[in-house]
């Protein structure tokens, strides 16, 4: 049987970490099997989804590169199915109308609050005579479908993840609502709910593997039961550890940054992350080798070396494979990526070529973390005018500063364009013409040019704002300030 999997998210936020990291393994899986990866939007929940959130997964799973092979498929559009499947249920017994109204239900949990017992339905309504639901009918009540949940039954499964798992059906909280009440008495129930919706989508989509969230284990005992019912196979499953906060807490929205557009907007990579969300939870055969593709580790990827415990969150992690990506672009595309975020910092980025672009993206590159430090690193590079800081004003007050400043100014009044030979040339000339340490033309220069001693390479720095015509502005304005403080 060829692997079908999916990746089910509800539309009641933005793609969040989590999803995205168990649609990474359902992709691996798929991919690793020669099998479909399914969209499944879980769209019921008609008070929560947004088209918004529904558009936001697509673009977050596209950008990741997590490309599916059938679907969008949406639930709020299969109800139909759902109450063919419900009516099935009704039809051969294994669900029943219930009329309990919602303070009876409230009463009910007080009691067993008050009893110190976990809450639970206590399946009154399961055994009711015609005679009595007519009453409750003719008391103008309206019905929720609940589904027996045997409290005898165990439950058990091979989890491909956790092993065995076993639950008992008396601990699945009574007989479960597959349906809401309708909206008019004319319908026979109303809206489908969750774990009735998965599974018959499950069944007619041919999942054959259900890939997701530990936090899905007590639905997963209750499907097994509506597989049972409904007649059909069973999928495996596999339920993943969760993501934790570094307190070893699940990771929530508390914790800041969860969704992946906030990823993307702190400058990380789409193959970045999905390579250290890979990690968040696998460990790939050969642990030592941790930048792939995904396509690379869908070569090696299998469920049995999922891990069962909670997977942390390691931002330095996340951070250094970002940054070995960075490394790896190109010029051309890493300042594809970089000017946004230039143009979003307010600077020139129209006032220069784009070959200028290429050579300050390279000469940024390696200093590089996240796509947004292209700002911070390239700052003194933009526009003729800069901002000296203490340590370039105490250069520019030392003897000699003011010398080497007038010299390069003279230099460069020829308006010839500037090379690498002939900047280092002029450097050593100096030393010698001005009868000063290398040093001191260098940091002078610096002071100059950047308005810091720190910062990029000089000689790499000095080329481009000459490109720019940005490096005779500077020097003038630094040569004004060293004749101000030699006064
Ligand atoms: N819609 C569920 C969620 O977003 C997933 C259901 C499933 O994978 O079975 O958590």
């Amino acid at each position: 049987m060829s692997v079908r999997v999916r990746i089910a998210p509800s539309p009641t936020g933005n793609l969040h970490i989590g999803t995205a990291r168990t649609a990474v393994f359902n992709w691996l899986y798929a991919r690793r099997h020669g099998g479909k990866f399914i969209l499944r939007i879980e769209d019921t929940d008609l008070e929560r989804s947004r088209p918004e959130f529904t558009e936001n997964i697509q673009t977050g799973l596209q950008w990741l590169g997590l490309n599916w092979d059938e679907g969008p498929f949406f639930q709020t559009q299969r109800l139909a199915q759902y109450r063919q499947a419900i009516q099935k249920l009704l039809d051969q017994g294994s669900a029943y109308r219930c009329y309990c109204s919602p303070e009876e239900l409230d009463a009910l949990r007080e009691r067993q609050k008050a009893q110190g017992q976990a809450p639970r339905y206590d399946n009154r309504h399961r055994d009711l005579t015609p005679e009595q639901e007519a009453a409750f009918q003719a008391e103008g009540r309206r019905p929720v479908i609940r589904f027996k949940i045997d409290d005898q039954r165990r439950i058990t499964w091979q989890d491909r993840v956790r092993g065995l798992v076993e639950w008992q059906g008396s601990d699945l909280g009574g007989d479960m609502v597959v349906a809401r009440r309708s909206e008019t008495p004319e319908e026979p129930f109303g809206q489908p709910l969750y774990n009735l919706a998965v599974v018959v989508d499950d069944i007619e989509m041919g999942i054959t593997d259900v890939i997701r969230g530990e936090d899905h284990i007590a639905n997963t005992a209750k499907q097994i039961l509506l597989y049972e019912a409904l007649d059909s196979l069973i999928p495996s499953f596999a339920h993943t550890p969760l993501i934790l906060n570094p307190e070893g807490k699940k990771l929530s929205k508390r914790d800041g940054v969860t969704s992946i557009d906030e990823f993307r907007q702190l400058g990380f990579l789409p193959q970045a992350l999905a390579n250290y969300m890979t990690l968040l939870g696998w460990t790939p055969p050969d642990s030592t080798e941790e930048i792939f593709t995904l396509a690379e580790a869908a070569q090696h990827f299998s469920l049995e070396r999922v891990n069962k415990a909670g997977a942390k969150f390691d931002w330095d992690k996340l951070d250094w494979i970002n940054s070995q990506y960075l490394r790896r672009l190109a010029p051309g595309e890493l300042t594809d990526l970089l000017i946004p975020y230039w143009q979003g910092a307010g600077y020139s980025v129209d006032a220069v070529e784009r070959p200028w672009l290429e050579v300050l993206a390279e000469l940024v590159g390696p200093s590089l973390t996240r796509l947004t430090d292209g700002v911070g690193e390239s700052r003194l590079l933009w526009g003729e005018k800069m901002e000296l800081d203490e340590s370039a004003l105490a250069q520019l007050g030392q003897p000699g500063a003011g010398a080497v400043l007038e010299a390069v100014l003279d230099w460069l009044q020829t308006g010839e364009s500037l090379t690498e030979d002939g900047a280092k040339g002029k450097i050593n000339e100096l030393t010698k013409t001005l009868g000063v340490k290398k040093g001191v033309v260098m940091k002078s220069l610096r002071a100059g040019l950047m308005g810091t001693l720190q910062g990029p390479d000089l000689i790499q720095s000095w080329l481009l704002l000459n490109q720019a015509q940005w490096d005779r502005p500077r020097l003038r304005q630094a040569l004004e300030e060293s004749a101000k403080l030699r006064k």
